[in-house]
């Protein structure tokens, strides 16, 4: 019996999530029909993979890339463009299952227009739910579209419900390596580099999300997450310090049981879940070992230390577009910290400044579309610029 294949497309697909994602993909290459790829400044390696995949469209968001990639493309017959349009048109090519795995607020505009095709989007952005939560969710009911998780902890959440009535979910807690300070005496923190900072314990991911794994940041944008996705109120929602990162999250219900998702430090394995959801296939990740792992320890989140999760819960009180101008800001932030212009400690400080100037801001209780988070993300980062004086 010949089985149609899957079509699939990969957004950020020369990122850590999209070479995860690809690398499933190149295991089983009769079952998918690759799309659209899409990437950033690694033209060569994003040449390398739509010619592997024979993708019909690889795109760049860059239009200085573009003559590059045509260039590595040339003779393929597979077409080229470039800039954030042209990403949002290539997630309007029909496909089954879209991987978001841009990082930042781009990821928003393709993920929405996937949405509106009706596909499933595999969702490794947490910042479309962060920036723009009602709107994903309405999106996907109004085009009866599937959100699927993949940040490793709400896969874990996802996994840990299996179905559940959410109304019998007493608490959430989702897990926390605690980044590559989580044992510095707090007076380095201030000294600390982007080097340092990107120097995950644990994980293997992008530079960004990485600095964000330090800072506690993507922590933050993962309880904002929680919130969006699970419709989970604010008060049940816990960050617990693992520094095993092998309980990804637990979930506790009103009968006192509690059910954690355990597993490797390996999106694969999220990825591959959702890739294959429904289902559960057999996937290239390790097994792991509990007599030789020993114990797993935990400690309470240390608020001096991690002042992003406050802000969290700031955020997830206020709704709206809290959530737009707190990963707006925090993106600025962090930029200016990559480009040392900011010290690490600096960047919570002007985050949380830029959320005071704009909170009585009447955009702030607008209703939610893809120009107000864009409008809402434009004024964080001018707000974070005159925090830092720049
Ligand atoms: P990477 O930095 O490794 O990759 C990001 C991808 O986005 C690359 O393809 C990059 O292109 C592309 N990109 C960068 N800027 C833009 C832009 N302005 N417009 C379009 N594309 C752009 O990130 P990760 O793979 O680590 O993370 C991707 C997303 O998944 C993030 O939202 C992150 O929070 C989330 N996530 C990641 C996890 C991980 O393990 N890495 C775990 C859970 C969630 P190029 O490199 O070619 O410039």
């Amino acid at each position: 019996m010949t089985v149609t294949p899957r079509r699939i497309s990969v957004f950020g697909a020369t990122g850590s999530i999209g070479c995860n994602t690809l690398d499933l993909i190149a295991r089983a290459p009769d079952e998918y029909r690759v799309v659209a790829l899409t990437g950033g400044r690694n033209t060569a390696l994003l040449a390398e993979q739509a010619r592997r995949h024979r993708a019909e469209i690889a795109v760049t968001a860059h239009a200085d890339c573009l003559a590059d990639l045509r260039d590595r493309l040339a003779g393929t017959g597979i077409e080229t463009a470039a800039g954030a349009p042209a990403i949002r048109e290539a997630a309007m090519r029909p496909a089954d299952w879209v991987m978001s795995a841009i990082v930042g607020a781009a990821g928003l505009p393709p993920g929405i227009a996937a949405l509106e095709q009706g596909a499933t989007l595999a969702l490794a952005n947490k910042e479309s739910l962060v920036t723009a939560g009602p709107l994903m969710l309405a999106t996907a009911r109004a085009y009866g579209a599937r959100i699927l998780p993949v940040d490793s902890e709400h896969s874990a959440v996802f996994q840990a419900l299996g179905g559940e009535d959410i109304a019998t979910v007493e608490r959430v807690i989702i897990t926390a390596s605690g980044g590559a300070f989580r044992d510095w005496p707090l007076d380095r923190l201030a000294g600390a580099t982007p080097e340092q900072a990107a120097s995950h314990p644990n994980w293997d991911m992008g530079q960004r999300i990485t600095i964000d794994s330090a800072s506690m940041f993507n922590k933050a944008l993962e309880l904002i997450e929680t919130k969006e996705f699970f419709g989970i109120s604010p008060d049940r929602i816990e960050a617990l310090v693992h520094p095993e990162s092998m309980i990804h999250a637990m979930v506790g219900f009103n009968d006192g049981g509690l059910m954690a998702h355990v597993g490797p430090a390996d999106m694969r394995h999220a990825i591959g879940y959702a890739l294959h959801w429904p289902d559960r296939r057999a996937l290239p990740v390790e097994r792991l070992d509990f007599a030789a792992i020993g114990q797993f320890t935990f400690r309470p989140p240390d608020d001096a230390r991690y002042p992003a999760l406050r802000l969290a819960r700031y955020v997830m009180a206020a709704g709206g577009h809290a959530g737009a101008v707190f990963n707006g800001a925090k993106e600025r932030a962090l930029d200016a910290f990559i480009a040392r212009r900011i010290g690490f400690t600096d960047m919570a400080r002007v985050v949380e400044a830029a959320m005071t100037k704009l909170s009585a801001d009447s955009l702030m209780n607008a209703a939610i579309s893809l120009d107000t988070v864009a409008h809402a993300d434009h004024l964080a980062r001018v707000a974070v610029d005159e925090a830092i004086g720049a």
